[in-house]
């Protein structure tokens, strides 16, 4: 692959190539990532791209769009189906914005949303400050249970009833726990608030039914497409029929001109491929492999936040430790893990140290890895932690990692050398 780049522009090329080597030579913990499929990527490189088609299928502003119409209406039928929902709009070009568009469509500015707090595992595009969210609209953030962790709902409706908020907000980034939908659906109809559920990290369990389909019981129901549902980087959003024509204004023109049509045809092929049993076996995996993980290093005296996990990721307090996030993350990289430091719950530090690490397995899982590598993995970490003013010991893990990933190969089909 690249033969063309490589020659026309061998700076881009090379940069390239470093990147898909650092991603064959490092163990991705990220929960966020994932790899995407060759046909994924062939999709998503295709001269799709070059064409115009602000509008919709057969209600475009540019001619010569029936091969575009033919993939959109792939994308829409797929995920709706995939999903059961009525309406799907597959052009915003990332789960940002697909919450920034259904913002648009439900609220005037100044009106009141109400979400989970950062601090708690909440999204930046959920109120954040420093995000149009938070700049646009009136924010009240709802937290966990102090003592065990998970979402305290109790909380939640009374804050519901006390601020009255428009839309509320369900779904998280770091998260491990099963989300209650029935529950925020009551909380919103006692309130008259509109629920929109943020599935961006959870969207392929619920594809293979291993997490609750919020789809039924929300208002809306926004996604991206590169965490576990394993397709390009971009988002969706689904709804009922009624709210079709507003999304789909909010979209385009609200937020976005014209369509990524090769994204969308990627998102097309991802789509296809989540209803195969391949993908139902490889979600199940990256739970089993999440469990595993987690237990793994409780038992090596880890705190794993809310005491394990129902999904692909997990959170791990690091205190007991007596380290931080920010140097457990930079301890890792010396042996070629990537993780991301995260704040658990109620966090001491603040969030450029924090107190803890988010771990996911979809990207790990992708690659083929099952218990035992996860095992594995738990004992390079520990054993960095412990060795880490050890420079020929972090060596020694380092090797261990690389060996450990050859046996994995990703990519093989990207085998460029500068
Ligand atoms: C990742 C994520 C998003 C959106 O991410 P983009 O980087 O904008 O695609 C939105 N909501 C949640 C909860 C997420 O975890």
């Amino acid at each position: 692959m690249f033969d063309y780049l490589k020659d026309v522009d061998p700076q881009v090329y090379k940069s390239i190539l470093r990147e898909v080597k650092r991603q064959k030579t490092q163990i991705e913990l990220i929960a966020s990532e994932n790899f995407a499929p060759l046909a994924v990527l062939e999709a998503a490189s295709s001269p799709l791209t070059n064409k115009y088609a602000e509008g919709y299928p057969r209600a475009r502003w540019y001619g010569g769009c029936q091969f575009v119409d033919e993939v959109e209406d792939l994308a829409r039928e797929r995920v709706k189906k995939l999903f059961g929902a009525e309406h799907a709009n597959v052009q915003p070009h990332s789960g940002t914005q697909a919450n920034m568009a259904v913002m648009l469509a439900t609220l005037k500015v100044g009106e009141t949303i109400l979400a989970m707090d950062l601090a708690c595992g909440g999204h930046l595009s959920h109120g954040h400050p420093l995000n149009f969210s938070g700049k646009f609209y009136n924010v009240i953030a709802y937290g966990l249970n102090r003592e065990t962790e998970p979402l305290d709902y109790d909380e939640i409706e009374e804050l519901a009833l006390k601020h009255k908020p428009k839309l509320v907000i369900a779904g998280a980034s770091a998260y491990p726990r099963i989300i209650d939908f029935e529950k925020f659906r009551k909380i919103c109809d006692k309130v008259g608030a509109l629920l929109l559920v943020d599935m961006a990290h959870f969207a392929g369990m619920v594809a293979a039914g291993l997490y609750p389909n919020p789809t039924p019981l929300a208002d809306f129901v926004t996604s991206t497409t590169h965490k576990t549902l394993r397709g390009p980087r971009a988002g969706f959003i689904l709804c009922r029929k009624e709210f079709a024509k507003k999304i789909d204004s909010a979209v385009f023109p609200g937020v976005q001109g014209g369509p990524l049509m090769h994204i969308i045809a990627a998102k097309a092929v991802a789509f296809g491929l989540a209803f195969t049993d391949e993908f139902k076996e490889y979600q199940r995996k990256i739970l089993d492999n999440a469990r595993a993980f987690a237990n793994f290093l409780e038992m090596r005296g880890y705190r794993i936040v809310s005491g394990g996990t129902d999904t692909h990721l997990f959170l791990v307090d690091l205190r007991p430790k007596n380290l931080t996030g920010r140097e457990c993350a930079d301890i890792l990289e010396k042996v070629d893990i990537t993780v991301n430091k995260n704040l658990i719950p109620f966090d001491p530090n603040p969030p450029k140290i924090t107190s803890g690490i988010r771990i996911g397995t979809p990207a790990v899982t992708t690659r083929g890895m099952k218990e035992k590598e996860m095992e594995m993995i738990c004992d390079f970490i520990d054993r960095a932690v412990r060795y880490r003013s050890d420079s020929q010991k972090l060596d020694k893990i380092r090797k261990e990692v690389h060996e450990l990933l050859e046996k994995f190969p990703l990519y093989p089909e990207f085998n460029g050398k500068e």
